[in-house]
């Protein structure tokens, strides 16, 4: 906003240069569309891969691991956490699965893909809001670790071997994505459910 601006040019401005935003996206639509569109795509992912990531613009898993269209299911959340929802979202995948005939898929990788300075972290004592969306009480939201990557990715990974009942076929794996270097580090190596720790 500029000194000569009024608020009502300056929404003005802002709401032309959205609209010019949405041309040039139906524009790159119709690039792809001509260039770039593969026919016949299956539902089930060319590589037998599921994302959990963020929603963060940074950290795209197309991008980031360089998927191509068609290669892998991605759920995107805030922080790219386990939460109730995502575990709907996962069971209501192996339900499509199953109606549109094959059962479920064998050789699945499950891959839990958070990052470093997530939004989510700006969070922390939002204690209220975080219990709601990871569905726990008030007092269970610290062991979430919000704040931590690399603590918050395992304790994801051991709720979906927790919580799911998996193929013997399938892995689980946590990554972090740092985002000041654009690597990603393997905090928890690929491993079947079977080698979830078990309470004494
Ligand atoms: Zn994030």
């Amino acid at each position: 906003m500029t000194a000569q601006d009024t608020p009502a040019l300056f929404q003005e401005r802002e709401r032309r240069n959205n609209l010019t935003t949405f041309d040039t996206l139906l524009e790159r639509n119709q690039d792809f569309a001509a260039h770039h569109f593969l026919k016949d795509l299956s539902m089930m992912p060319n590589l037998r891969i599921m994302i959990i990531g963020c929603v963060d613009p940074r950290v795209d898993p197309a991008h980031v691991l360089g998927l191509g269209l068609g290669d892998a299911i991605v759920i995107r959340n805030i922080g790219g956490r386990v939460t109730p929802a995502t575990l709907e979202t996962i069971g209501m995948l192996g339900g499509i699965a199953q109606r549109a005939g094959g059962g479920p898929p064998t050789g699945f990788h499950l891959i839990v893909l958070q990052h470093t300075h997530c939004g989510i972290a700006h969070l922390e004592g939002q204690t209220d809001m975080l219990a709601s969306y990871f569905g726990i009480d008030q007092e269970e939201v610290a062991a979430q670790a919000v704040t931590n990557p690399h603590a918050a990715v395992a304790v994801d990974v051991a709720a979906l071997k927790a919580t799911l009942t998996l193929p013997e076929s399938w892995l689980v794996s946590g990554l972090v994505y740092d985002v000041t270097t654009g690597q990603i580090e393997v905090v928890v190596p690929p491993a079947p459910q079977s080698h979830a720790e078990r309470p004494a």
